[in-house]
């Protein structure tokens, strides 16, 4: 078998593996990225929406922007409405394939040897380092590497050979695109037939299209078919565009979204960033910015081991730590806010609305963040209405 000597192997070309390739390789490393995928990644389950701070932080490639979030409409179960309007644009909607490449191309102009078309099957981790083996071409290759970046979301058999945690749980997430036209912004709709303990969302993707999509325990197509058929949608879809891909001519799409911390994320020679790590907004199931904060993270404290020569999971701990104490509180405070809300009837969320739309639309300006939302929680729960509402649910279970 041929073999490939690199001194980091990062598996996995999404967001958080292509940063953490390019921040290695710009630190010097010699850094391998390696995706299964022959070019550009197509298809890929994902809604595309980024908060500015995301952009700002990481300066993220414009060119795949396709739409912006001025505005965004929620709905309770009844219909009543809590509009938000913020000063400036909440977040970019990117087109995921265009968005990916360039992050990829980056990786590749900072120095990063792309290994596209590698499909990893096997790993080793010896005192001496890093054996992957992937398939190529009907064929196989072996790399080595000193070190081992994991960024391929959660993958069972991958971690377990790595000596990985798996994460507490999942929430599956649903979507399809459709030819609607959403000239308000987006729209958010809570109750049991939309979402139960979750939301529903129509989000804006240019060119008169929505993303269409929703998060739950189970069952996601069902019910995305269910709220393509309710007035709300079904009333403002395109006809022509409809008709002409036909009633089931659009694609719905569902992966699970890993919920919650794996841990441990690092073990002797290895570092996961990304889904991989659990880097993932528990409210919301957003990865891509809590995913690229990890791969910084990782980077730097990937780049320092390299060059101490302590690679050993303790050495590669503080990565833990920092990724830990900077998204922990969210991750966990989410968790939290998905147990409330599965507590809550359609009455309840009702209710919460009439308390919004009368005491506190005012203010949702300064509690809102698009990436950050235990701040947001916690003064909402504060609320002396909003709190009253929630104790009656817990209270009645
Ligand atoms: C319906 C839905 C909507 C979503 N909407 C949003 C959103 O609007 N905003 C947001 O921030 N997040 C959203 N997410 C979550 C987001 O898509 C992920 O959290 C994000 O893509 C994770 O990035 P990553 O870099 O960790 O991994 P990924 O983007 O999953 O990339 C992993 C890469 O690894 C490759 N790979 C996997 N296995 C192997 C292997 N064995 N060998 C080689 N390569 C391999 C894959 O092909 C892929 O290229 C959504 C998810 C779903 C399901």
């Amino acid at each position: 078998m041929k073999a490939s000597n690199f001194e980091v192997l990062v598996v996995g070309a999404g967001p958080a593996g292509s940063l953490a390739a390019a921040n290695l390789a710009a630190a010097g490393h010699d850094v391998a990225l390696v995706d299964e995928n022959e070019g550009p990644r197509s298809r890929i389950i994902c809604s595309g929406i980024i908060g500015l701070e995301a952009f700002a932080h990481f300066d993220l490639p414009r060119e795949s922007i396709v739409d912006s979030i001025l505005r965004v409409s929620f709905f309770s179960p009844s219909g009543l409405e809590v509009p938000y309007c913020p000063e400036q644009p909440l977040a970019h909607v990117v087109d995921r394939t265009q968005f990916d490449d360039q992050l990829v191309s980056r990786a590749v102009a900072a120095g990063t040897c792309l290994l596209r078309g590698h499909k990893a099957r096997k790993t080793l981790v010896t005192d001496r380092g890093v054996e992957l083996t992937a398939d190529v071409n009907g064929g196989q290759q072996l790399l080595r590497g000193k070190a081992i970046v994991v960024a391929t979301g959660y993958r069972q058999w991958l971690h377990k050979q790595l000596s990985l945690g798996s994460p507490p749980g999942f929430v599956q997430g649903t979507r399809a695109e459709l030819p609607i036209k959403l000239p308000e912004g987006a729209e958010l709709y809570f109750g049991r037939g939309f979402a139960p303990g979750f939301f529903a969302w129509a989000v804006p993707r240019g060119h008169g299209t929505a993303g269409i999509g929703l998060l739950g325990s189970q069952g996601g197509k069902t019910l995305i078919k269910e709220l393509l058929k309710t007035d709300a949608i079904r009333s403002r879809l395109n006809g022509d565009g409809f008709a002409s891909s036909g009633e089931h001519g659009y694609t719905i799409m569902s992966r699970g979204i890993v919920q919650g911390p794996v841990d441990p994320s690092v073990a002797d020679r290895v570092i996961a960033v990304g889904e991989a790590a659990g880097q993932v907004k528990t409210t919301t199931a957003g990865g891509i910015y809590y995913g690229l904060i990890g791969a910084e993270l990782a980077a730097e404290v990937l780049s320092d081991a390299l060059r101490s020569g302590k690679l050993s999971a303790d050495s590669l701990s503080s990565y833990q730590h920092a990724w830990r104490s900077r998204l922990d509180d969210e991750i966990q405070g989410g968790l939290q806010l998905q147990q409330l809300a599965k507590s809550l009837s359609d009455r309840d969320i009702d209710e919460l609305f009439r308390v919004l739309q009368k005491d506190l639309a005012p203010r949702l300006r300064q509690l809102v963040s698009f990436d950050w939302h235990r701040r947001t929680v916690r003064a909402l729960l504060h609320a002396r209405r909003i709190h009253s509402v929630v104790e009656g649910a817990f209270l009645s279970r």
